[in-house]
């Protein structure tokens, strides 16, 4: 659908078929029409679309979103296929971690595609506006039961636990603070702490690899979504050959590179 089919739909409560031939053929109520010029007034100013309609579609699952928490973006499914594609080969009941889960979609998605139902999942963030968005949209998706979801600064809720992860999973920050200007604006309506991060962007990917020695099971991986030209800053920090056995990249449908996967050594 296109944005103002999208729009209409909306206030109108149809669907697409419903725009062309039903509600969509009769006249605009006084309050659909106030509706209307509400939204395209609010989405001339910049404000995203799918804050204006409530939600967007993340690997076919229906995602709920409102200001505060991060869209999902499509090159993420990316992510999310490479982790399924990957845990697959193996074949026990695996933990897993998604760091900094926003509305939920990576998780959620994680759940929805565990056929074999073998994840445990963890899902945390910082943020309680996300983590009730996070919440509510694993129950709107039937995955409720298989997550976990957890208020915490990277891995600080585990402090002192024993616990470890067979697959840690992020789409982190990392945007360099030099480059949020020259972001369009429609994405600086969304939260900036989603976006933005330290150290050049590598802020997430160096705090999440100290805590990974620790919290990574062996043969565990890391899934990392990456911005276009972090593949060799990301290879830096994760260096260290006795803790990290080797780093792939994954392309993005638009041939950049979007996901790093690392590899724990076996014996650590
Ligand atoms: N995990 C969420 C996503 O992939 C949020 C990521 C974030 O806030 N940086 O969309």
């Amino acid at each position: 659908m296109n944005e103002i089919e999208t729009i209409l739909c909306k206030v109108l409560g149809c669907d697409r078929s419903g725009l062309y031939l039903g509600a969509g053929r009769k006249a605009l109520s006084g309050r659909q029409l106030d509706r209307l010029g509400e939204i395209l007034k609010k989405r001339a100013g910049g404000e995203p679309l799918q804050y204006l309609v409530g939600d967007t579609e993340f690997m076919g699952l229906k995602i709920k979103v409102s200001p505060g928490v991060l869209i999902p973006r499509p090159e993420t499914e990316v992510l999310v296929e490479a982790a399924l594609g990957q845990m697959a080969l193996l074949q026990r009941p695996l933990d897993v971690l998604d760091i900094g889960t926003g509305s939920g979609n990576i998780a959620i998605a994680m759940a929805a595609g565990d056929r074999e139902g073998r994840y445990n999942i963890f899902a945390v963030d910082i943020s309680d506006t996300c983590l009730k968005k996070a919440r509510s949209n694993s129950k709107l998706n039937g995955v409720a039961d298989k997550i976990t979801f957890l208020k915490s600064d990277i891995f600080s809720c585990f402090k002192g636990l024993k616990k470890t992860f067979d697959c840690i999973i992020s789409n982190p920050p990392y945007i360099a603070e030099k480059d949020y200007d020259g972001l369009p604006s429609d994405v600086k309506n969304e939260p900036s702490s989603a976006l933005l991060a330290a150290d050049e962007g590598f802020y997430f990917y160096k705090e999440i690899e100290k805590g990974a020695r620790r919290y990574l099971a062996p043969s565990g991986m890391i899934f990392l979504e990456i911005g276009d030209g972090q593949a060799d800053g990301i290879k830096n920090i994760f260096c260290d050959k006795h803790i990290w056995n080797k780093i792939s990249i994954v392309k993005d449908y638009n041939d950049r590179d979007r996901v790093a996967i690392v590899y724990r050594q076996s014996k650590v």
